[in-house]
């Protein structure tokens, strides 16, 4: 099922303001993102950078982290806003982005990345982000 057009440009317009929080002292690169939950409701998060660079977190896992401690258990779309030219989501966003989407996949995961200078964001699935992805098939059957 898509998303309607006007949910979209929401959403882009979450991450580009969650893009105004960053804490990004050491790279200056501020991102913002925003998840869309299966609920409908949506939630904001921004990159965290720390003086011990290891511990940074990105504004991608920032949101999922967000949603999930909201309640949400599955997600339908992410936005994320990044300075130009548009970057897409490091791999450990997207193997965290791939599990809240694994639960349900009722769709074509959608991705929509902008920068701050772009007006239209680019669409891309995440399967095409991430293929060949590891979740919980991979595990085989859970122990008993
Ligand atoms: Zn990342």
């Amino acid at each position: 099922m898509a998303i309607e057009p006007a949910v979209e440009q929401r959403l882009v317009d979450e991450a580009r303001a969650a893009r105004h929080a960053s804490y990004s002292p050491y790279s200056g690169f501020a991102v913002g993102a925003a998840v869309l939950g299966t609920s409908g409701r949506i939630f904001r998060g921004t990159n965290v950078e720390n003086a011990s660079y290891g511990l940074t977190i990105c504004a991608e896992r920032a949101a999922v982290f967000s949603a999930v401690s909201a309640g949400e258990r599955a997600i339908e779309a992410v936005a994320i806003v990044t300075p130009a030219p548009p970057a897409t989501p490091c791999g450990a966003c997207r193997q965290v982005l791939w599990e809240l989407w694994s639960p349900h996949r009722r769709s074509e995961p959608t991705v929509l990345i902008a920068s701050v200078e772009s007006s239209q964001p680019d669409r891309r699935s995440l399967a095409s982000l991430l293929p060949d992805a590891f979740d919980a098939t991979s595990l085989g059957e859970p122990p008993h």
